[in-house]
């Protein structure tokens, strides 16, 4: 801001606000002096000055005003609390050093209009869930004396900083119950407790970013309008670029993906025994079949089923044979709900309530099986397992923490309970399940969660070489990137189809538009300053640095000693890259912290590395590993001049 000569032309004037100062503090601290001028209202003192976006306003003080403080008026049309934000940030003023403003301070506004009832419930308690009282027609929220008009035309009561800490106050509170059901399973209610909170945090972080003016990089000033938003500008004004708030949306929106991958959908009521017996899904009824035996020992083969509409159900009937003495045939059947016989293969039921066929120790049988099958199918085999121990969680009743013993029937499930009681312990389900989906490795993304806001070229490319077609094969025949995106972020788009299965292969990735291209070595995931990924976790990018820590082996091996431009190029790559995914690492540890934390560990991968080899995310372990991992790149470059 700077002082402008009174005599300037000015237009008409509105009052802004009033500020605590008196005059010869606000001459003082803003080199100004006021000259007296004609009010309407009499002989004032005024004095001028214009906001760095170009905004003039007035100080002024009535000869005649017994009041103390003084008058700010602005000589725009622009909404005053825009104008203020950028009076304070400007002038390092704060809200305290107002008495009164047009419209009414920031969160005691005198016609408070939200956008939305959640943006009302928000203003008036702090809490998504706030107890408020809202009319039919959902345009009034009230609490005590206070009421809010809900306009979705409006500009909105809530400015950047306040969806962002709603956002991040979510998502811990949502971590603190996460960590509860790590040792026992959700009831209905803190399972609807959890989701919402999540979602929440997703919707609160998408706010901010709406708040990012189309073709610009930040949030600017003028939607920091709050006491908080204020105090946010100056503390940590990078989080309102646009690569952060990018980043914090898909961090939220992935972990809102992972809690409903992990604890499915909501507990509901065990459904009374029908009969036919309920089959929840053509997996559920299949392998019902795969554990009958004949009376005669053989095993059952089906070789028809069809389903035929009863009432508001339908009955399968599937006919199979014994394996040993073909004619000995056995009809089955089954009640089906309609339009839940065709769930995806790999998923055994939706996960409402739990199979009526097939019992708890059944399921891990099958885990096992699975597990076992074949290393063609590797992949999909391990994400079979995975599903069979998420249809023995649902035998654990909402809110307690162990599979009942009454539910184990069968008698490879007595044994498996008689060999291993702990077997059926929720924590030890979870981290079976995490287990396998960490040996059967991360799957790509589903189209809801692009695009995905990548540091740079390099960590986008790192995230395509980790994760899978759901086949089970990485590689994919990778075309050169589509270009696109706006003024703040650079839009690539990679596609191609996989190697194995000729199925389409998509990824969408935003990186900051000053990113270059990715080096031609290939390393370092991030710029200093960056903040962390929100795509890969602590175990991930372990992974990563054990993926570029073999290839580095692999290539020593193949060079013998004889280097030549490519094989030189792609160690230094592997070896850069597996320091540099340590220095990653080590910058996931909170200041003084002697190990990294749970919260780090967001997906199987990592929660699985964690639960195996705990000692390999110690501080200590850290510092030795990336030094060791160093000291192997300086030796090579000493030892190996780069060929000509
Ligand atoms: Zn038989
Ligand atoms: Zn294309
Ligand atoms: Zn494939």
């Amino acid at each position: 801001m700077e002082a402008v000569a009174v005599g300037v032309r000015r237009g008409p004037s509105s009052y802004l606000a009033r500020l605590r100062l008196d005059r010869a503090t606000v001459e003082t601290r803003f080199g100004l002096r006021f000259e007296t001028v004609d009010d309407d209202l009499g002989p004032a003192a005024l004095a001028l000055i214009r906001l760095a976006g170009g905004d003039l306003i007035g100080f002024g003080r009535l000869q005649y005003d017994a009041e103390p403080g003084v008058e700010v008026v602005h000589y725009t049309a622009r909404p005053p609390r825009e104008v203020v934000a950028e009076l304070l940030a400007e002038s390092g003023l704060t809200h305290q050093d107002l008495s009164w403003m047009s419209g009414g301070l920031p969160g005691a506004e005198f016609e408070p209009v939200a956008r939305s009832v959640t943006e009302a419930v928000l203003y008036l308690t702090g809490d998504p869930d706030g107890e408020v009282q809202v009319t039919t027609d959902r345009t009034e929220v009230r609490r005590g004396e206070r009421t809010v008009l809900v306009d979705p035309a409006s500009d909105g009561l809530l400015d950047a900083a306040q969806w962002q800490e709603h956002s991040r106050r979510c998502a811990r509170l949502a971590a603190e119950l996460l960590r509860v059901f790590g040792e026992r399973r959700p009831t209905a209610a803190e399972h609807e407790r959890a989701r919402h909170l999540l979602e929440c945090a997703v919707d609160c972080a998408a706010e901010v970013t709406r708040l990012v003016p189309a073709g610009t990089g930040q949030v600017p000033v003028r939607h920091l309008w709050t006491a908080d938003g204020l105090r946010a500008l100056r503390q940590r004004a990078a989080d309102f670029g646009v690569p952060r708030i990018d980043r914090e949306l898909a961090r939220r929106r992935l972990d809102l993906a992972e809690f409903v991958a992990v604890f499915g959908p909501p507990p509901v009521d065990r459904t009374a025994p029908m009969e036919p017996p309920l089959a929840r899904s053509g997996s559920d009824a299949s392998m019902f079949l795969d554990f009958q035996e004949c009376r005669c020992g053989g095993k059952l083969l089906s070789f028809g089923e069809r389903s035929l509409p009863v009432g508001d159900h339908e009955v399968l009937t599937v006919k199979a044979r014994c394996t040993r003495r073909v004619w000995h045939r056995f009809r089955f059947r089954f009640t089906v709900r309609p339009g839940t016989l065709g769930t995806a293969h790999w998923q055994m039921s939706l996960r409402g309530e739990p199979s009526h066929l097939v019992d708890p120790g059944q399921w891990l049988v099958m885990a096992t099986v699975y597990s076992a099958g074949d290393e063609q199918a590797h992949a999909m085999n391990m994400k079979l397992a995975a599903s069979s121990v998420e249809e023995a969680m649902l035998f654990v009743p909402p809110g307690a923490d162990v599979v009942p013993e009454e539910e184990i029937r069968s008698r490879h499930g007595q044994e498996m309970l008689a060999a291993g009681p702990d077997l059926f312990r929720w924590p030890r389900l979870l981290a079976a399940r995490d287990d396998y989906l960490a040996a059967s490795g991360p799957e790509d993304p589903g189209p809801e969660l692009h695009p995905l806001p990548a540091r740079g070229v390099t960590e986008a490319l790192m995230f395509m070489d980790l994760h899978r077609c759901e086949c089970g094969t990485a590689e994919f025949h990778r075309q050169a990137p589509e270009r696109g995106g706006d003024p703040a972020r650079l839009t690539l788009r990679y596609h191609g189809v996989c190697l194995a299965c000729r199925h389409e292969r998509a990824f969408v990735f935003t990186v900051p538009r000053d990113d270059p291209d990715p080096d031609p070595l290939g390393y370092g995931l991030s710029m200093p300053g960056d903040g962390p990924s929100a795509l890969l976790d602590a175990g991930q990018l372990w992974m990563i640095g054990e993926m570029n820590a073999e290839r580095a082996n692999q290539l020593e091996h193949a060079a013998t000693g004889d280097w030549d431009d490519d094989s030189w190029e792609a160690m230094l790559a592997a070896l850069a890259t597996s320091v540099a995914v340590y220095d990653e690492l080590l910058a996931l540890l909170p200041p003084g912290a002697g190990a990294m934390p749970d919260g780090e560990f967001r997906t199987p991968a990592g929660r699985s590395r964690l639960r195996h080899l705990p000692e390999s995310f110690t501080r200590d372990h850290l510092s030795a590993e990336r030094a060791r991992r160093r000291h192997r790149l300086d030796e090579f470059l000493a030892g190996v001049p780069e060929p000509d």
